[in-house]
């Protein structure tokens, strides 16, 4: 036939199979998540196109999943009455990586199996997870609107190359086929695939169809017809319009990894029903890793936006400030217009409060979760703690809040590595202390061995130790907290207050007199180099060390500036 044509998959297609097979191996039965998966965002685009073009429903408005199978045959179906695709939109979804993180993706592999199979966990698997069960794979499909004789076929072992040939399709919508591997027959079974369904489908809120199982008494004239019957399976209901009580914590799991593509469970969800003014359902979810994009300012990010049950949007980025990117999940207004665009949604007031409400539950959740599970807060941290730092110089109104849940290392002899809060160290200080005390360095072990430290060890006073990129730009903007300033140890005259004692400083004056000639002897030394010397107390052990006025700029800023050629 002319129409037919083999192609190649592009070269990260082949690697991405390749290590997929491998990496699901013990976990094949997701392949069914992720065609289903697949099915509902069909059926969600189908909706939002029939917002602006009815007639693309062709009379057919029950949008549904089919799962069917035969069990001699090997196979398993999957159908959907949802958007489908054109010819086009099948070479460029099925024959190339499709996605935007996957390039990336790819990058980061290392060659070591075992490393890699985890990188898989942190990427969505998607339509080629086919390929762990099938040794062959068939795609019918065409696209609403089009005619009967623009339907696709498109078929492939998985291997290097893939057929594709216009055909005949009277419905409208996708099917895929697969040919189950000798090893993976178990699949074409009623029980199995229903136990799959209610895994991994339940949430799935268009039904999701299967044969009924014959029944041979069955009284009605129903089931004498040759066709079987086929019942919803799952219930159907968009997860977040469900009251929360009614929902199981595997559930949300299992709704995030559609929404999000991430293959491991969250760390923790809000789920929300705002009624009054504004209408709308939120659920929030924090994710367990970090994506590869999380410093790529275009990054993926944003929340999922349906206006009154109908899909929108992905990625609507304006519900959230840039120092929440890392938070995935969904929200549903009944406030916004159907036919909103990216550009209304910025203008739009009813946006504006929505935003404000949804970090602030965001940081709820996050404060929640520091509460009741420090393991789990730990890891929020390593993966996205550099990101919240972002917070106090971007969100001024938030700032109290976004500071109760930053972690510091410190010289608290308990600390190890990023694990304490303000709250911790204000709970420590001593009677007489009023300010907060940091050092900035280049590296932990720098830190710790700080000459601008002796002084704070003599006295016992603890002292927090900041060694990210982003740390002094971080503090530049935290200057109290909880009614205590925050002072930096190697700045200006280092002014204890009370805890300094009263000898303690007429010792210090009369040293003062004594090393005049010491210090107009150094000025003079170093010159230019230094704006001045002086007798410091801030020295136990060290002879000498450098401070900082307290309006310079720290060395951190002082080598971004530099890098960035000022
Ligand atoms: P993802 O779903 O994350 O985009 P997949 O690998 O699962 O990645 O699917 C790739 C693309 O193929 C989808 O984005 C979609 O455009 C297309 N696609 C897959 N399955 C279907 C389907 N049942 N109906 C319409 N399009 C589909
Ligand atoms: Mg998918």
């Amino acid at each position: 036939e002319i129409n037919k044509e083999t192609r190649g998959f592009e070269t990260e297609a082949k690697q991405l199979l390749k290590l997929m097979i491998h990496s699901l191996y013990s976990n094949k039965e997701v392949f069914l998540r992720e065609l289903i998966s697949n099915a509902s965002d069909a059926a969600d685009k189908l909706r939002f196109e029939a917002l602006s073009r009815p007639d693309i429903y062709e009379d057919d408005t029950d949008l549904k999943v089919v799962i069917d199978f035969d069990a001699e045959a090997g196979t398993v179906s999957i159908s959907d009455n949802g958007i489908g695709m054109s010819r086009e939109d099948v070479i460029s979804n099925l024959g190339t990586i499709a996605r935007s993180g996957t390039a990336q993706f790819l990058e980061a592999l290392s060659g070591d199996q075992k490393k890699d199979s985890q990188l898989i966990g942190q990427f969505g698997v998607g339509f080629y997870s086919a390929f762990i069960v099938a040794d062959s794979v068939e795609v019918l499909t065409r696209k609403a609107g089009a005619s009967v004789s623009e339907g696709v076929h498109w078929a492939s072992s998985g291997e290097s190359d893939y057929t594709i040939e216009s055909t005949e399709k009277t419905t409208r919508g996708t099917t895929v086929i697969l040919h189950l591997r000798e090893d993976s027959r178990e699949f074409a079974d009623s029980f199995r695939l229903k136990q799959i369904v209610k895994k991994y489908a339940d949430h799935i809120a268009i039904p999701v169809m299967m044969p009924k199982p014959a029944e041979k008494d069955a009284e009605d004239a129903e089931s004498t017809e040759q066709k079987p019957e086929f019942e919803a399976v799952n219930d159907a209901k968009a997860l977040w319009t469900r009251p929360r009580s009614d929902v199981k914590p595997d559930e949300y799991e299992e709704f995030y990894k559609h929404i999000s593509h991430d293959y491991e469970k969250p760390l923790g969800w809000s789920h929300n029903k705002v009624e009054g003014k504004l209408e709308y359902t939120s659920l929030l979810y924090v994710p367990t890793r970090a994506p590869f994009d999380l410093w790529n300012r275009d990054g993926v990010r944003g929340l999922k936006l349906y206006v009154q049950r109908v899909f929108i949007m992905d990625q609507a980025e304006q519900f959230l400030p840039l120092y929440l990117r890392f938070i995935k999940g969904v929200v549903d207004s009944n406030d916004i217009s159907l036919n909103v665009s990216r550009e209304i949604l910025q203008k739009d007031p009813a946006v504006d409060s929505m935003r404000s409400a949804l970090t602030k539950r965001a940081l709820d959740m996050l404060s929640k979760l520091k509460k009741d599970d420090k393991d789990k807060y730990a890891t929020f941290w390593r993966e996205f703690g550099q990101v919240l730092k972002e917070g106090p110089g971007e969100d001024f109104s938030n700032r109290e809040n976004i500071s109760k849940l930053l972690m510091f290392n410190s010289t608290h002899a308990e600390s190890k590595g990023q694990d304490q809060s303000l709250e911790d160290y204000i709970a420590r200080m001593k009677p007489d202390q009023e300010k907060i005390y940091y050092l900035i360095a280049d590296s932990e072990k720098a830190a710790k061995n700080s000459p601008h430290l002796e002084i704070f060890r003599k006295k016992g006073i603890e002292v927090l130790l900041m060694t990210d990129r982003i740390d002094e730009w971080l503090m530049s903007h935290l200057n109290e907290f909880d009614g205590k300033s925050l002072q930096d140890v190697t700045r200006g005259e280092l002014d204890l207050g009370k805890l300094d004692d009263e000898a303690e400083k007429a010792e210090q004056e009369k040293r003062e007199e004594t090393f005049k000639p010491l210090l107009e002897r150094v000025k003079t030394a170093l010159g230019e180099r230094i704006k001045e010397s002086r007798v410091s107390h801030r020295l136990t052990d060290s002879p000498a060390c450098l401070a900082l006025d307290d309006d310079d700029m720290g060395a951190q800023m002082r080598r971004i500036m530099e890098a960035s050629g000022q």
